[in-house]
């Protein structure tokens, strides 16, 4: 696992119980629910942390559900990602279920990245059911970060 608490795959993400730590796979169609853990029966937390995207196949399976997700492009090369990065683990660990946080390495996802057009890092986008609904680029503190999700949703 990455710093977060969850992980993607092909089907789902990948979160550890936090009471038994049991792996629990919430399936993609299903991200927007409150699952147990099919071990204990303990209420599995909402990710806390940006969620890595290994391949285009789990950002459009994640992008395509209901619940809107903030992504982050970035590459370890750009200075202002790294000034991000902690930001974002700030606005995923506040997001409480509200929408996901999830991050794209554009160096290691070439061809994604070209497919949306993203053309400066650090490029944050929100989108919801396959939708992209706002895009904006360039290193700002997680206080502005949830005030752009929040507008994105709101309009
Ligand atoms: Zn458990």
């Amino acid at each position: 696992m990455s710093h977060g608490d969850a992980m993607l795959d092909d089907k789902g993400m990948v979160t550890a119980c936090p009471h038994c730590g049991q792996k629990n796979r919430v399936p993609y169609e299903r991200l927007g629910e409150t699952g147990i853990c099919g071990n204990c029966k303990a209420a599995l937390p909402f990710p806390s942390a940006p969620l890595e995207i290994g391949q285009e196949a789990q950002f459009l399976r994640l992008i395509g559900g209901t619940v809107p997700v903030l992504v982050d492009f970035w590459a370890p090369w750009c200075g202002p990602c790294r000034m991000v990065a902690p930001e974002m683990d700030r606005v995923a660990a506040g997001a409480g279920g509200r929408f996901l946080v999830a991050k794209v390495n554009t160096e290691a996802l070439p061809a994604l990245a070209q497919r949306y057009q993203i053309q400066g890092i650090p490029t944050m986008g929100v989108y919801v059911s396959g939708r992209e609904l706002a895009r904006t680029s360039g290193a700002r503190p997680a206080a502005a970060i949830e005030a752009f999700v929040r507008q994105a949703l709101a309009g």
